[in-house]
């Protein structure tokens, strides 16, 4: 038996399909020819900041053994030329196959930087062509960039699961889930799972409104409790299949390399400095600021609907000590290279002071001031003084970290309910039902 590596990506549009759908009908598929899995199917998030992404740029990755791999990879090549949205030319697919015990050096490299950077297909093309790896491509063959970078990352530092269950694909409409199970398998779950609902707005997280066969997914730290979670559900119409996915959902796994003030338009990471200018609140509420430290300034902007955390930006002041995640938007005839913060860190505040007038060293009531020649002078007692008093004012803003609403954050970014429960993998196979088609 082989072990191969499957990549997948960009096989859907905003107007149908869903790449972790395609690749649960591949799943399926590779069962009736036998194929052992080795880990469960691999969601990989890449750097949110991709302008040309569909919507939270996620490719898939296949981990598993098999003694027919020719079939295998003709199959696979033939369901992505039938079933994606390459054909009526919405997608750029890619299909990589590995075999291989290891993932080579080359692999991982790549996927790590297409986490935070931009990658180019000519350097997907050059690796494939190094190892002679089986591909596929449709349209530009895009997809080979997400389809490599999902084999590249073998989830071996902290990562989550997430059970997505699907519809018929000729379901429209909204999705039928009565709205109060979703609250109440929050409020049973909140330990193990993540981004159900936005608690500010009451927003459901686990399903949207798209035109993908997505019925729900929940997110969370274990799959067989999150098959739990879904039994609480409460669905006025019925699953299709339902997948368990690994993933590096949740664990602001873009966000690790450190941005400098030069950093490239699209790239994602961290910054640490200090406040160099004071916010200002521009058109529509988005607070603007800018961030220095020994590599020189960078101008940020934290936007509107990231709610509480614009609030507290706006609180910031000069000299107060911080450290930014986000990425990097590109420079236009409007505006100059800006940050688009994903997350903001107080790590210290900075001193303010406020003047008071002197007390009376007779009575003890508060001078008032009579112009800067003449200082201040007690009202009752007429006792003059010229010495300024000076206070330390108390600042609303405390040291922490402050994240968007859910509904506002990326797949990637790590919400706070996941801080300080990050885990370290411990080579599992897939356990359970992690894959299921449902009769109709
Ligand atoms: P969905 O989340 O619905 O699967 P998507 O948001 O993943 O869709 P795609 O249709 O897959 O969007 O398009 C993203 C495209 O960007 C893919 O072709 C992928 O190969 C490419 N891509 C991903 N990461 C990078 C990167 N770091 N540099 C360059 N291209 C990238």
């Amino acid at each position: 038996m082989e072990t191969v590596h499957l990549g997948l990506d960009d096989t859907d549009s905003s107007e149908g399909m869903c790449t972790t759908y395609l690749a649960a009908l591949i799943v399926e598929r590779l069962l009736e020819y036998h194929c052992e899995f080795l880990d469960y199917p691999n969601l990989i998030r890449l750097n949110p900041n991709i302008p040309w992404k569909t919507r939270g740029n996620a490719a898939i990755c296949l981990r598993f053994r098999t003694d027919v791999v020719d079939l295998v990879f003709d199959e696979c090549r033939d369901m992505v030329s039938r079933l994606s949205e390459g054909k009526r030319g919405k997608a750029d697919p890619g299909l990589v196959l590995l075999t291989s015990h290891t993932i080579p050096d080359d692999f991982r490299n790549l996927s790590e930087r297409a986490l935070h950077t931009v990658i180019r297909r000519a350097e997907v093309l050059k690796i494939l062509k190094r190892y002679n790896v089986r591909h596929y491509q449709e349209g530009s063959g895009r997809g080979l960039i997400g389809a490599l970078s999902a084999i590249g990352n073998s989830l071996d530092k902290d990562y989550t699961y997430e059970l997505i269950a699907y519809r018929p694909v000729t379901a429209n409409g909204t999705r039928k889930i009565d709205p109060s199970s979703i609250f109440q398998m929050d409020e049973a779950t909140k330990c193990h799972t993540f981004n159900n609902m936005d608690p500010n707005e009451g927003r459901i997280l686990i399903s949207s409104h798209g035109q993908d066969p997505v019925l729900y997914g929940i997110r969370g730290e274990d799959p067989h409790l999150l098959k739990e979670a879904a039994s609480m559900l409460r669905l006025g119409e019925p699953r299709e299949r339902m997948m368990i996915f690994r993933s590096n959902q949740g664990t602001g796994e873009h966000l690790r390399e450190v941005l400098g003030p030069q950093a490239f338009a699209y790239s994602s990471g961290k910054i640490r400095g200090m406040v160099s200018e004071n916010p200002a609140i521009g058109r529509g509420g988005h607070v603007f600021f800018s961030v220095e430290n020994s590599q020189g300034v960078l101008n940020c902007a934290v936007y509107e609907p990231t709610g509480s955390m614009k609030k507290k930006a706006a609180l910031l002041q000069q000299g107060d000590s911080i450290e930014l995640g986000g990425g990097i938007r590109k420079k236009s005839n409007k505006h100059g290279k800006i940050l688009n913060v994903e997350y903001l860190k107080v790590l210290a505040l900075s001193k303010s002071f406020i003047q008071r007038n002197p007390l009376c060293s007779k009575c003890g009531k508060r001078m008032t001031s009579e112009g800067y020649v003449n200082g201040f002078k007690c009202g009752t007692c007429k006792i003059r003084s010229r010495r300024v008093r000076f206070r330390v004012s108390r600042r609303v803003l405390k040291k922490g970290l402050y994240l968007p609403p859910p509904s506002a954050q990326r797949h990637l970014a790590k919400p706070l309910r996941r801080h300080g429960r990050e885990k370290d993998r411990v080579p599992v196979r897939p356990s359970g039902t992690w894959f299921e088609v449902f009769k109709s």
